[in-house]
């Protein structure tokens, strides 16, 4: 069956449609008001109730001595676009802001939109489902950065302690070769399986890539390089998504101790300066219910949480970032910090899309073409959860070394090393020579994993259809987020600065020359496969990336937008420590995307759990905090010393 372009559109308005469906009642009950938080005093206040603040919130709360409110811009959504897995396949824009990036400057002055999930449980309520990791050199690299016990062996336990895998069915298994190995998993909230649902033409489609020069591992969570299956955030039981709301937050949502404020904006973390120091002791919020604006406080610590475009913003909003930055906003200069915002990642993708003959039936497109098909399989689900909306969006694909997808990976790597960096960065590198420093030893680290075997540099997801996407998983280029001078209180100005260094660009030209002779193979000569996006009539260099930015299948991002708060030492141009307190302030930590250093080869939600289970142990372990109260009533700290 033909692939249409409209598909894309009619995808769009059936998002539409599914997500005003998807919150039938509004907004949800909250666990507490504004008015029983306003002026109240906490053991800890986490702001961002997504992902990672509610694995935090979670732990934090296991001890009933201590007192959590978690402070959340969204609201809980329960609607069926969260729960059923075909659901992941329409962007549930509802439960997302409204944000636009800031003009491109090296894709045409394109914007595009900046996918961030705006509800409790944020990304892993409104994501794609996809559930994997990067390799052990990928988090070595974070060690390698400066970050003691962020290696794949310290954060191998935490992915043990966040999810856990239940396996598809034997029929599925056998039918079309399902491979997997439960003990690379743990025993964690986080449910995980590869659908026993799939479409008849991914056995076609997965078995191409045997032929190709690439490993293909029985697990790719143990070993995640080359092409494999790969689970899912789904519940084998009930065939439900397994988000951070219904496995981290629902089962403890009565403890006494813990409290869910939504519908709230933080837009201030506050100070207390009164010692010389700047110690964090609580927020300044605004009710989305009627404008009021609160304060509420924290005596143990402020928690940061509101992911990977919102928390730098949140720190430019308090204080700290670049002072020129700052000024130009009017906003009071609490400490100079130019790498708030700074260091900024995603994963550059390319919609690349075939048109495709002689499809099985059903296959991902009959969901649009075919209307008995999609109110059958709507049917099925209701019945008993089983059938095609019991699978998402897809369960395999490809991460390869730059050898295994280019031939040149030699020659374009070599590039690397002979350019002046400051040629190919945002201005502000250029005046901060912390930052530079930060940004060249991240530059060794990717010269290396360019050449080496043990790190992805492209992706390419693995779907039973002509939908053939492909992402830089390594990019050179960093992009900047700030403040809005003349809104500073309105979204954050987002500029992913993608293919500022030209490298990037040769190298997705490659990804994009590789998809082309991977579907030229005989093997998947029974599709005639034609290309539509960006179109086989751009052949040069230079014509593919104009053809793909002007046809819009290249994007700044794949939804993983990270490292605005990079934990690096702060001589090498980062904002949190490896103990997650920021720089120059006492008691504010950061949990989120943003902490990032260097964006590994992976979806990131299954290292987000991780860190966020890691990040919960560190803050638990910290000593020193129990002096003597001040007027407000908060732990007043006068030396922060953490143990582990
Ligand atoms: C459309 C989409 C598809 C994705 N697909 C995948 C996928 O298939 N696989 C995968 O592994 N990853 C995927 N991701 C990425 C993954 O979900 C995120 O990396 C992850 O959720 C990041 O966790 P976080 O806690 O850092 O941020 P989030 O989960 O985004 O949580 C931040 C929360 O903070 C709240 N917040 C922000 N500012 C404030 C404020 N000032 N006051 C109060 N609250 C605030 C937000 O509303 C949000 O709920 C996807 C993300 C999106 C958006």
């Amino acid at each position: 069956m033909a692939y249409s372009i409209g598909l894309v559109l009619a995808l769009q308005i059936l998002s539409l449609l599914s997500s005003t469906a998807a919150v039938p009642n509004g907004p949800q009950p909250r666990n507490t008001t504004f008015s029983e938080a306003k002026e109240q005093t906490y053991d800890y206040i986490i702001v961002g109730g997504g992902l990672t603040g509610l694995v935090v919130a979670n732990r934090l709360s296991e001890d009933p001595e201590k007192t959590v409110l978690v402070i959340e811009n969204g609201y809980v959504d329960n609607g069926i676009a969260t729960y059923i897995p075909y659901k992941a396949n329409i962007l549930n824009v509802a439960d997302m802001y409204p944000i636009t990036s800031a003009p491109e400057p090296f894709l045409g002055n394109r914007t595009y939109p900046v996918r961030v999930g705006n509800v409790v449980g944020g990304g892993s309520i409104v994501n794609g489902m996809v559930f994997d990791r990067g390799s052990d050199a990928d988090y070595d690299a974070w060690e390698q950065l400066g970050n003691d016990g962020w290696g794949w062996a310290g954060l191998k336990p935490y992915f043990f302690k966040s999810n856990h895998f239940t396996a598809p069915s034997e029929s599925s298994v056998k039918e079309f070769g399902i491979t997997y190995n439960a003990s690379a998993y743990g025993n964690g909230p986080i449910q995980v399986s590869v659908p026993s649902f799939q479409f008849k033409d991914i056995k076609t489609i997965f078995g191409s890539w045997k032929v190709e020069n690439v490993p293909m591992p029985i697990e790719g969570f143990a070993e995640p390089i080359g092409a494999y299956w790969l689970p899912n955030d789904i519940n084998n039981a009930t065939a439900t998504r397994s988000n951070a709301h219904v496995t981290y937050f629902v089962p403890v949502e009565n403890r006494t101790n813990l409290k869910l404020l939504t519908g709230t904006r933080v837009n201030k973390v506050l100070f207390d300066n009164s010692y010389g120091n700047l110690i964090a002791n609580g927020v300044r919020m605004v009710s989305h219910a009627d404008g009021t604006v609160a304060k509420a406080y924290a005596n143990r610590e402020v928690i940061l949480a509101a992911g990977g475009v919102f928390t730098p913003h949140l720190l430019l909003l308090s204080g700290i970032g670049p002072q020129d930055v700052l000024a130009a906003a009017n906003v009071t200069v609490l400490k100079d910090t130019p790498a708030v915002g700074s260091n900024f990642q995603d994963h550059p993708s390319l919609s690349m899309t075939y048109n495709l003959s002689n499809e099985a039936f059903p296959n991902p497109n009959s969901y649009t073409l075919n209307a008995t098909f999609l109110a059958d399989a709507s049917a099925q689900y209701s019945k008993d959860h089983t059938g095609p909306w019991s699978f998402g969006r897809g369960s395999a694909s490809a991460f390869l070394t730059f050898k295994q997808f280019s031939s040149k990976w030699q020659s374009i790597t070599a590039k690397i090393s002979q350019q002046n960096p400051l040629d190919f960065l945002p201005a502000r590198y250029s005046q901060n020579p912390a930052l530079l420093a930060g940004y060249m030893n991240q530059r060794e680290m990717l010269i290396q994993e360019y050449l080496g075997d043990t790190s992805a540099i492209g992706e390419y997801p693995i779907q039973a259809w002509g939908h053939a996407s492909a992402a830089l998983e390594k990019p050179l280029s960093r992009g900047i987020l700030t403040l809005n001078a003349s809104n500073p209180q309105g979204f954050p100005v987002v500029q992913w600065n993608a293919l500022q260094n030209p490298v990037d660009a040769e190298v997705l030209v490659e990804l994009i020359k590789f998809n082309r002779a991977h579907w030229a193979r005989k093997e998947l000569a029974v599709y005639n496969p034609v290309e539509l996006l960006p179109g086989a009539q751009y052949q040069t260099n230079e014509e593919i990336i104009q053809g793909s930015i002007s046809t819009g299948t290249l994007s700044p991002t794949f939804a993983h937008p990270s490292g605005g708060c990079a934990m690096m030492p702060e001589e090498l141009g980062g904002v949190v420590s490896d103990r997650l307190l920021v720089y120059g302030t006492e008691r504010l930590s950061v949990v989120d995307a943003s902490i990032i250093p260097m964006i590994p080869a992976t979806h990131l939600q299954a290292t987000m759990y991780a860190v966020a289970e890691k990040a919960a142990d560190i803050i638990k372990s910290r000593a020193g905090l129990h002096a003597s109260s001040n007027s407000r009533g908060y732990l007043a700290v006068f030396a922060s010393i953490d143990v582990i």
